[in-house]
């Protein structure tokens, strides 16, 4: 695979197209809204800002175009048609609504996008439910986003599963696999909480169990569906230890997990493949604009690096110092430190979260570096 400068240009950028959005997720970072906010980018300054990302240059980074509910916004194709006729590729991240998202929208946005994320918390509709609480209309939404996987693998739209880790449905977790392994997505992609916006009512998994849950999704990674970290790089550290043979022994919720997940899958494969992955971290590979413009490292970190509507992206991704730190390794603590400091780094929105300060070292890994 073509090595990406990360230096130089993100993989992927976010945009929260707008904070409008039928449900109201208990961890989301946005303060759910059922009408776009006068602060919204308009139409023409979006278009401007997709523009702006042409000057990354070929290949372009993935928009990602997210919210709320980017189908929340009445200009969200002319957008997305936008984006495409400049050869950006476009991966939609929209709220399960049947209102919103049904099949005749989706074959709308077949030919549009080169991909959609759902997000899927429970295993069990009480579970999801919960979570994933709805304001627009009174829809069983686990029930809803399990028909959302069907359609869009029926009409052959790629697509990814997001799910958010946190005590509440951890132990939950070998059977979300299952699901998402049989429903024909292309990755699962794990978010690890970050307690910021509504994600203040959660409650987060502690180091150790953090530390299960990651080497669990080593072991989950061996029956064939990559899948990715969102807020746990150390993700990338287990890889290498396990790959290099070392051995987990593990606590009593990575026992739970591994033999749910055995029961659940049988063996995985002996000559199984570890996950391959590219180091990216909060502004390092990814960058985030916020429905206003604010340009962010991440949609986790709130640390303000510029606007789109005055900022060019590509110069800020390139040139500003926050970002520069953080993409040199330049961390507090453990971190500073770590052997797996350019491949992992941490999470540095859970260090400036937790500890107020962006280059700290991650509180939810529990490694402790060797050249300490
Ligand atoms: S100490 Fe920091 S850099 Fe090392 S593995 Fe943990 S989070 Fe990653």
């Amino acid at each position: 695979m073509h090595k990406w400068p990360l230096e130089d240009k993100p993989l992927l950028v976010f945009y929260e197209t707008t904070k409008a959005c039928p449900l109201a997720c208990r961890h989301c970072r946005a303060n759910a809204l059922l009408k776009p906010l006068p602060t919204d980018l308009g139409t023409r300054e979006v278009m401007k800002f997709i523009e702006d990302l042409t000057g990354f240059g070929r290949p372009y980074p993935v928009l990602i175009l997210t919210g709320g509910d980017p189908l929340m916004r009445n200009d969200i194709f002319e957008i997305m048609d936008h984006a495409k006729s400049l050869g950006i590729p476009i991966a939609l991240s929209p709220a399960v609504s049947t209102k919103l998202l049904n099949e005749d929208l989706l074959r709308e946005l077949r030919n549009r996008v080169n991909s959609v994320s759902i997000s899927l918390d429970g295993a069990r509709p009480e579970t999801h439910n919960y979570i994933r609480r709805t304001a627009l209309e009174q829809i069983d939404v686990f029930k809803t986003t399990l028909e959302a996987f069907e359609m869009l693998r029926k009409l052959g739209v790629e697509f990814q599963i997001n799910t958010t880790v946190m005590k509440l449905n951890v132990h939950e977790i070998p059977h979300i696999f299952k699901i998402v392994r049989e429903s024909g997505a292309n990755a699962w992609e794990v978010f690890f909480l970050i307690r910021v916006g509504r994600g203040m009512e959660l409650e987060p998994l502690d180091p150790w169990e953090t530390e299960d849950v990651v080497q669990f999704l080593y072991d989950a990674s061996l029956y064939g569906l990559p899948i990715r970290t969102v807020e746990a790089p150390f993700f990338r550290r287990v890889i290498m230890q396990r790959s290099a043979s070392v051995k987990y022994e593990g606590g009593r919720l990575y026992q739970e997990l591994t033999g749910q997940l055995r029961e659940l899958m049988g063996e995985s494969s002996s000559n199984a493949k570890p996950p391959s992955f590219t180091p990216t971290r909060d502004g390092y590979g990814i960058i985030f604009v916020a429905s206003d413009g604010s340009i962010y490292p991440s949609g986790f970190l709130p640390l303000t690096l510029g606007n789109v509507r005055r900022d060019n992206i590509v110069k800020v991704y390139r040139e500003h110092p926050v970002l520069r730190t953080i993409r040199e390794a330049r961390f507090n603590g453990k971190c500073g430190v770590c052997e797996y400091r350019n491949i992992c780094g941490g999470s540095r929105a859970r260090a400036y979260t937790e500890v107020g300060d962006h280059l700290a070292s991650d509180p939810a890994c529990v490694y402790e570096p060797t050249a300490k």
